[in-house]
C-alpha cells in the first residue's frame, strides 16, 4: 500500500479532523463495536447509538462545564439555521432583538432576524471593513431586548472576542461559536444559547451543537413546526426524528480526542502558539504581510492577511499548493490570504506556513 498523503490543510471549513479521529472512524467503519455494521447503517434508536449520542453530550458537558440547567442539542441546518431559529424561538412577538455585528456572519445573523421581526444594531463595524471589535463604551444595549447576538469569532474577517460583550441584567446572551467553538474554555453561564457549525473545531459538516439555558424553552411559541422547535428538539435528546448519526458519532470521537489532549485549557495553548507563531511571522515582514484585523481583535483560528499584489497573493496561493500547504486563498468579501489554523492543525503545519512565507518573500519581495 502506498503511504497516505495529509496536506497541511488550512480549509476554513469544512476543515481539517485530526487524523486518530479519521483512523478510529476508518477502523470502526464496517464494523462498529461488534455490530457487525457502520454508524451509518444502524438505527437511531439502537441502543448503540443512544450510548453514542449520550456519550458525545456527556463528554461535552465535562469539557466545556456545561452546567445542569442547560440543554444540549445536535441539530441540521448548520449554524445558517441557527440565525433563524433564534429569532423564531427567543424573540416574542412584538420585541426586538440587539445584534453586535463585526463581520458577514453576524451581518448575516440579523439580516435573517429581521425578516421574520425587529432587529436593532448594538454595534456596526461595516465602515472600518470588520478590523475590529467595539470598545466596552461603544456598545450600549437595550434593556428590553428580547436577546443580544453576537459572533465569537468572525470565520472571513479574523476578529475574536476575548471576552463577552456585557449586557443588561435578564437579557440572555446569543453567540454564533461555530468558529472557535471547542478552541479555547467558555464560561457557558454567562450565556443564554450558544451554537455552533460542526465542521471547524468539533466534527463534520451536517451537525449543529445548540446549548441552551433551559428557562429560554418556555418562550418557545407553540404553532412552530416541531424541527424548527428548540423545546420539542430538546425534549426528544435531539431525536425527534433521524438525527445526523454518523456526524454527531464523529463529534463524539473528535471530543475523546480533546479530552485526551488534556481539555480546553490545554487546546488553548496549542491553538494559541500556532496563532502567535503565524501573526509573528506576520509582523515580522517589516509589511510584506499585512493583517487584517487589528492586533488586539486577532482572532486565533482565521488569520486573513493581505500581500503586497494581487499576482502576487495569488502567486502565493499557488506556490503553497504545490508545498502541500492548501486552503490559504482568502474569502473574496476580504481577498488575500487567510490560514485557518483551527484545533486540529497540526503545530508542524503552522511552522510550514511560517518558513513557506518567510522563503516567498526572500525570493519575491
Ligand atoms: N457562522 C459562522 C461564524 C461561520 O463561520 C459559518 C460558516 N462558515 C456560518 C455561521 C454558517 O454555517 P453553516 O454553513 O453551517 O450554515
Amino acid at each position: 500500500m502506498s503511504p497516505i498523503k495529509r496536506v497541511h490543510n488550512f480549509n476554513a471549513g469544512p476543515s481539517i479532523l485530526p487524523l486518530p479521529v479519521l483512523e478510529k472512524a476508518q477502523a470502526e467503519l464496517l464494523d462498529y463495536a461488534g455490530t457487525g455494521m457502520s454508524v451509518m447503517e444502524m438505527s437511531h434508536r439502537s441502543k448503540e447509538f443512544e450510548a453514542i449520542i449520550q456519550t458525545a453530550e456527556a463528554d461535552l458537558r465535562e469539557l466545556m462545564g456545561i452546567p445542569a440547567h442547560y440543554k444540549v442539542m445536535f441539530l441540521q441546518g448548520g449554524a445558517s439555521l441557527q440565525f433563524a431559529m433564534v429569532p423564531m424561538n427567543l424573540r416574542p412577538e412584538g420585541a426586538s432583538a440587539d445584534y453586535v455585528v463585526t463581520g458577514s456572519w453576524s451581518r448575516t445573523a440579523m439580516k435573517e432576524a429581521a425578516k421574520l421581526g425587529a432587529v436593532r444594531t448594538a454595534f456596526n463595524g461595516e465602515g472600518e471593513n470588520y478590523t475590529r471589535l467595539p470598545a466596552k463604551a461603544e456598545l450600549s444595549f437595550d434593556p428590553k431586548a428580547a436577546y443580544v447576538h453576537f459572533c465569537h469569532n468572525e470565520t472571513i474577517h479574523g476578529v475574536e472576542f476575548k471576552s463577552e460583550p456585557e449586557v443588561p441584567e435578564g437579557v440572555p446572551l446569543v453567540c454564533d461559536m461555530s468558529s472557535d467553538f471547542l478552541s479555547q474554555p467558555v464560561d457557558v453561564f454567562k450565556y443564554g444559547l450558544i451554537y455552533a457549525g460542526a465542521q471547524k473545531n468539533a466534527g463534520p459538516a451536517g451537525v449543529t451543537i445548540v446549548i441552551i439555558r433551559e428557562d429560554l424553552l418556555s418562550r418557545v411559541p407553540g404553532n412552530l413546526p416541531a424541527l424548527l422547535n428548540y423545546q420539542v428538539m430538546a425534549e426528544s435528546g435531539s431525536l425527534h426524528n433521524t438525527p445526523p448519526c454518523f456526524a454527531i458519532y464523529m463529534v463524539g470521537l473528535v471530543l475523546k480526542w480533546l479530552k485526551d489532549l488534556g481539555g480546553l485549557n490545554a487546546m488553548y495553548e496549542i491553538n494559541r502558539e500556532k496563532a502567535e507563531m503565524i501573526y509573528k511571522a506576520i509582523d515580522g515582514s517589516g509589511g510584506y504581510y499585512r493583517g487584517h484585523a487589528a492586533p488586539e481583535a486577532r482572532s486565533i483560528m482565521n488569520i486573513p492577511f493581505r500581500m503586497p499584489s494581487e499576482e502576487l497573493e495569488d502567486l502565493f496561493v499557488k506556490e503553497a499548493k504545490k508545498a502541500d500547504l492548501v486552503g490559504l486563498k482568502g474569502h473574496r468579501s476580504v481577498g488575500g490570504l487567510r490560514a485557518s489554523i483551527y484545533n486540529a492543525l497540526p503545530v508542524e503545519s503552522a511552522r510550514a506556513l511560517v518558513e513557506f512565507m518567510a522563503d516567498f518573500q526572500q525570493k519575491h519581495g
